[in-house]
This record gives structure tokens, sequence and C-alpha cells, in this order.
């Protein structure tokens, strides 16, 4: 059994085969999905999402590059619409939340860095009131992202660093603080070898499986649109870089994903 832990089926992209591809997995060995939103609408249909189908669950959020709407909104509003998501059953988590300093020469609406890090300090702060595990996107903004983590309580937190793309020395660090880290379609480029050897360093039980669909389909995949069928070749790429077989690499990083998300088995 497979847990797609990072999803976006709310994407236009899935809007021709949304509902049969969704109804199709349970079937295919894919029985569990978080649906993750990037900014309160996204997360309502995120909700949504989970609502229908089962085996799935919702993290709701407003990523770095969407904090211009909490930005605009301002505090009290934004509090008041993400009590609302939260307060929903089908909400496992706060996310996904962080920074994103990739592209800042080339995009000039880029959300600039000190209202990523106001709104990423916002929603960690809002994930520990709420007593919320939360998943962390962090592009090109590794110091700044530890150092918020760590003021906001580091090992306290229950955290995933999702596609994650640091060195080995950094996953450490957040290994270290008993993180998990999601693994997904980079693990199988030719040009991932910063993320398999993180990989063959880390331990399986902090794995996290995830596509992050439709984006970063795996070889032989890549540029195409993604989707959860496509993690068995993740899955073969994690079992070869550590040695051991599908099957295991399959059971234990599920064990991991209800685990994280708080789950109980018999609510599927
Ligand atoms: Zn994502």
């Amino acid at each position: 059994m497979i847990f797609d832990t990072h999803t976006h089926y709310d994407d236009p992209r899935f809007d021709e085969d949304r509902e049969e591809l969704l109804r199709s997995l349970p079937g295919l060995g894919i029985t569990r999905f978080a649906a993750v939103g990037a900014d309160l609408e996204s997360s309502r249909r995120a909700i949504g999402l989970a609502r229908r189908f089962p085996g799935a669950c919702a993290v709701i959020g407003v990523h770095p590059d969407d904090t211009a709407e909490p930005e605009a909104l301002g505090e009290e509003r934004t509090r008041g619409a993400l009590e609302e998501l939260a307060a929903c059953p089908e909400c496992a988590a706060v996310g996904e939340i962080g920074l994103d300093y990739h592209g800042e020469d080339i995009y000039p609406d880029k959300v600039p860095r000190p209202v990523q890090q106001k709104w990423f300090r916002f929603q960690l702060e809002f994930m520990k009131e709420r007593g919320l595990p939360g998943v962390i996107h962090s592009r090109d903004a590794a110091a700044d992202t530890l150092k918020i983590i760590r003021e906001a309580g580091g090992k306290d937190l229950s955290l995933v660093h999702h596609c994650f793309g640091y060195e080995k020395e950094m996953a450490k660090i957040y290994l270290d603080m008993g993180h998990f880290l999601g693994i997904g379609g980079v693990v199988t480029y030719k040009n991932g070898r910063k993320l398999k050897e993180v990989v063959q360093y880390m331990p399986l039980d902090r794995i996290l499986l995830e596509t992050d669909c439709p984006y970063l389909a795996p070889e032989p995949f890549r540029g195409r649109r993604n989707d959860s069928r496509r993690l068995v070749y993740v899955v073969q790429e994690i079992a070869r870089l550590k040695g051991t077989d599908r099957e295991s690499v399959e059971r234990i990083t599920y064990e991991n994903a209800v685990r994280f998300y708080r789950l109980r088995e018999e609510d599927q």
C-alpha cells in the first residue's frame, strides 16, 4: 500500500479525469493521499477532495509564493480563514508553508522575503496553537528556513520537509530534530545526486513518499503531468538506494505517513 503524502489534485490539469483517476487509485494500491493547499481557496478545495474520497486527508495553509493574499487580508481575517479550515475534521496538517527565494531576479511579482517570513512565522504559530503537524516548502532559502524553524521550537515541532532539496548536512539537522523528509520524483533524476545521497544517508523510517503532482513526474515521465500512480518509480529508486525491497519501502513509508498525519487506520 502506498500513501502519497503531497498532492495538488485540485489543479486544473486534473479537470478532465480527476474523478476517474482518484477513484482508480485504491485498486492500484494507492490507498491514501493528502490533498495540499497553496492558498486559502485551494485549501478549501483540498478539504472538499478529502471529504469526497475515502483515504484522503487535507493540508491547509498558504504557500510562500501566495503570501500576498494574507498580507492583503491582514492577520485577523487570515486567522479567521485558517481557523475555519482547521476546524474541518478532514484537516490533518498546516501547509504548505515556508520560504521560496527561487527566481527573485526573474519574477518581478515575487513576494518580498520579509512578507514570506512574516507569514511563515504566523502559520508556524497557528500550527502550534492548533496542535497540528506542518508541511514545509523551502526553496533556495536554507538558512532562513532553519533560523525560523529553530525560533519556533525546532525539535518540538512535528514537520515534514516537503520535496527536500538541500544537502546531507541540512538533512542531518532536521533528522536530529525528529522531522520527516518528503521524497519524490527528483530522486529518480540523473542530476538528482544530492538527493540520492540524502536518501542513502537517512533512515527509511523518516521518509514520506510524495508526488507533488501535477509537478515533478519521475523518470521516465519527467516533464509530463504527474500523479500518484507514478510513485512506483520513486519506490523502486529508494529501494535500490537503500538496498532493500519495494515492499519494505512501501510499508515503512506508509506507516511513517499515518504517524505523521496522526491518522487511525480504522478511519480509512
Ligand atoms: Zn506542493
